[in-house]
Formats: structure tokens, C-alpha cells, sequence
């Protein structure tokens, strides 16, 4: 293995799964639904595959994607990209993500991201040769942020890029027009460009609302924007995503998304475009239902003993163990399935310096209600 990625192993997402299926636990760990997406839009890609769309799809993507990604953006954020031009399909958000950093920074160039940071992007700056500068996201009452000083303190001559995931897994923050307003005068301060990751954009609660950091003033020009199929309609092994920015910037993604995978699997294309454009309503159902079901876990986890941060967005809560009497969420979690019949992720990997994250664990709540409760029940049995 290349100097370079020594160090990435196996991602704590196998590891912990691999875990599950061996120990049999509840696997509260990887985030993936247990319940299947809208049933037209499973039955469009099994139609596509019956009606033979099932050779080589064009390299930027299906020209109908293209286009419900597009008034997918313009309807609800009143974004204009150009479908031909402005909207390439990728393999996943993770795709997405990595050709747009491998894109745009090389050896010496910095990437700043909030820490703790989803697991792809140390790895994916790390394979474009370039260095990951972290800004800490910190818990401020109920809610991780992060301190504006230190993020412009991150920022140095050699820096290209902003990663900003929001709504942020693992921290549950969906970063409110005031935070992003700083990120945007950073990014324009210093003429860098942000490459953001909206996969969770449709899962927020509490009246919290998704802003992509591309609608604020002289951000859609320097902002690559980058979500994808799986969160939103739960189908998380499809792994159909797509990046929408300005054309300059989306040709450098196509340069290297084309040498990486060349196209994306047809009928899902086929199917997620049918999904944009027809079930956003099924979508909010979800949204409704994920919130209750973050409500049933961060109880149960706190009538367990463990303190909680309610999660703004996405399918996390973090959880704080010292309450219980631990201090090392590796050791916890590795330990978890055996002593309690549960997987969590410990959420130290998503550190440079795992001590920032040490006493935290993740739980996914995207599973049905039973199973939440069983998990809980499980873990109340801890202390
Ligand atoms: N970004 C974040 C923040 C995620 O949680 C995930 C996991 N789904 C991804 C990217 C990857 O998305 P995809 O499966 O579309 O590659
Ligand atoms: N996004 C999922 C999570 O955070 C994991 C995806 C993966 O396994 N790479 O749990």
C-alpha cells in the first residue's frame, strides 16, 4: 500500500458491520435504513433493467437526471444550473466528493473540512496528496459549532478548498445562514473554492432548514455542490449521486470522474430521476417519521444514562458516555456488541487526533421503532 494511505485500514463502517452480522447485535452503527424507498421508484429501476437500459449510460449521466437534479435545485433552493453543462452524475456522493477534491487540490495544497469529518474526505484529500486542516465543530449547549476565529485562522496561502458537510454527519448540525455566512466570506476572502456535501439535505427537524451554502451571495460561483439518492429515498446501495456547480469547475470533475468509474449505473439514474421528480412527498413522510424516531432514541439513550446531543438533521445522535462511567468510545464500541447486543460507531475515527472524540459514540436512528426500542432496552441494561 502507498505510503500515503497507510493508516486508512478498514473503514470503522465494514469493521463495525462485519461486527453485527458476527455477534448478531442491533446494528445501530452504519447508517442505513431498514426500510426500502417509494415502491414506483423501485419498480422504474426494475423497469429500466427489463426495458434494456442496461448498457453503458453517457459519462456526465442520463440527460433526465441531469435535468430533475436541475429543477430539483432551482425548485427548491432557486439555484440555476444548466443540465448540460452545470450537473454531472457521479457514483454516490463519495464519488462526487472525490473527484471534486481530487479535481482541485494536489500535493501542497491544503483542504480545510469541520472536524469531526465523514470518513471519505481524510482518505480522499490524503489520495489527492494534499493535507486536511480541521476546524473543530464543538458541542455549544445542545448543538455542535464551530468558532469562526479558528476557521480563519485555518486558512493559509496554500489553501484550496472548504469541504462543508451540512446537515453534518456525525454531529447532526444543520449550519444556520449566520455560520454559513462566515464560511461564504472565508471562502471569498481568500478566493477559495467550497466544495459542499448535502446528502442529508432533505432529513431536518424541529423546523430547521437546509440552506446550500451556494445560495448566499457570490458562493455559486466557487461552490461545487454534491449529493446524492441514498438518504433521501433510502436506498443507500444505489449509489447514485451527482454534482451541480459552475461549468468551469464541473469539466475539471468530469476530467477525473471519467478515468475513475467513466459513467454511473444506468438504472438507477433512470429511477432517481423518476424519485426527484415525483416523490418529494414520500420524502417528507420520512423526514416526519425519522424525527420521532431521533425523539424515541435520544430518550431511551438518555434514560440509559448516556447524555445526548439532539440532532438538528441526518440519521445520528451523538452520544456522550462518561455519564456511564466510560471514556473511550473505541473500547466501548468494540466491546458493545458482546456486552450489550448493540453496535454504535465510535466517533474518534472521524478525528485526526482521535482524544478530540474519544468520549462519544454515534447511534443511527433510520431503523423501525422496535428495533430502537430493543436497542435501548439493551443498552439500559449498561449501567
Ligand atoms: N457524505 C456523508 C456525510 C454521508 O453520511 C454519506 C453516507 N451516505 C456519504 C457522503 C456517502 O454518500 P453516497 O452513499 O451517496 O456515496
Ligand atoms: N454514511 C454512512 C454512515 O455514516 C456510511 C456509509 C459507508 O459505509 N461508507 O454511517
Amino acid at each position: 500500500l502507498v505510503a500515503r494511505m497507510r493508516g486508512f485500514g478498514t473503514t470503522i463502517f465494514a469493521e463495525m458491520s462485519a461486527l453485527a452480522v458476527r455477534t448478531g447485535a442491533i446494528n445501530l452503527g452504519q447508517g442505513f435504513p431498514d426500510e426500502d424507498g417509494p415502491a414506483a421508484m423501485l419498480e422504474a429501476a426494475v423497469e429500466a433493467i427489463r426495458g434494456g437500459g442496461n448498457q453503458y449510460p453517457p459519462g456526465p449521466g442520463l440527460p433526465e437526471l441531469r435535468e430533475a437534479v436541475a429543477a430539483q435545485r432551482l425548485d427548491r433552493y432557486g439555484l440555476a444550473y444548466d443540465p448540460a453543462t452545470e450537473v454531472y452524475v457521479t457514483v454516490g456522493a463519495t464519488e462526487g466528493i472525490a473527484a471534486s477534491v481530487l479535481a482541485l487540490a494536489g500535493p501542497g495544497d491544503e483542504v480545510i473540512a469541520f472536524e469531526p469529518t465523514y470518513d471519505s474526505y481524510a482518505a480522499t484529500v490524503a489520495l489527492a496528496g494534499a493535507t486536511l486542516r480541521p476546524v473543530l465543530l464543538r458541542p455549544d449547549g445542545d448543538r455542535f459549532t464551530f468558532d469562526p476565529d479558528e476557521l480563519r485562522a485555518a486558512v493559509t496561502p496554500r489553501t484550496r478548498l472548504l469541504l462543508v458537510n451540512s446537515p453534518h454527519n456525525p454531529a447532526g448540525t444543520v449550519f444556520t445562514r449566520e455560520e454559513l455566512q462566515v464560511i461564504a466570506d472565508v471562502c471569498r476572502e481568500h478566493d477559495l473554492v467550497a466544495v459542499t456535501d448535502e446528502v442529508y439535505e432533505y432529513l431536518t427537524y424541529d423546523g430547521a432548514r437546509h440552506v446550500p451554502l451556494a445560495t448566499l451571495e457570490g458562493m455559486r460561483e466557487r461552490t461545487l455542490t454534491v449529493s446524492s439518492v441514498g438518504k433521501t429515498f433510502s436506498v443507500t446501495g444505489w449509489k447514485t449521486g451527482w454534482v451541480t456547480g459552475p461549468a468551469a469547475y464541473v469539466r475539471a470533475v468530469q476530467t477525473v470522474k471519467q478515468f475513475l468509474t467513466y459513467a454511473t449505473g444506468g438504472p438507477w439514474q433512470r429511477a432517481t430521476a423518476y424519485a426527484l421528480r415525483h416523490e418529494t412527498p414520500w420524502v417528507e413522510e420520512l423526514r416526519r417519521s425519522l424525527e420521532a424516531k431521533r425523539d424515541r432514541l435520544v430518550t431511551g439513550l438518555e434514560a440509559a444514562g448516556f447524555k445526548t446531543f439532539r440532532p438538528q438533521g441526518t440519521y445520528f445522535v451523538q452520544a456522550d458516555i462518561r455519564p456511564l462511567g466510560f471514556t473511550d468510545g473505541m473500547e466501548l464500541a468494540r466491546a458493545l456488541p458482546e456486552r450489550a447486543g448493540v453496535v454504535a460507531i465510535p466517533t474518534q475515527v472521524f478525528y485526526q487526533r482521535p482524544e478530540n472524540g474519544a468520549h462519544f459514540v454515534r447511534f443511527a436512528f433510520c431503523k423501525r421503532e422496535s428495533v430502537i426500542d430493543e436497542a435501548v432496552e439493551r443498552l439500559s441494561r449498561l449501567s
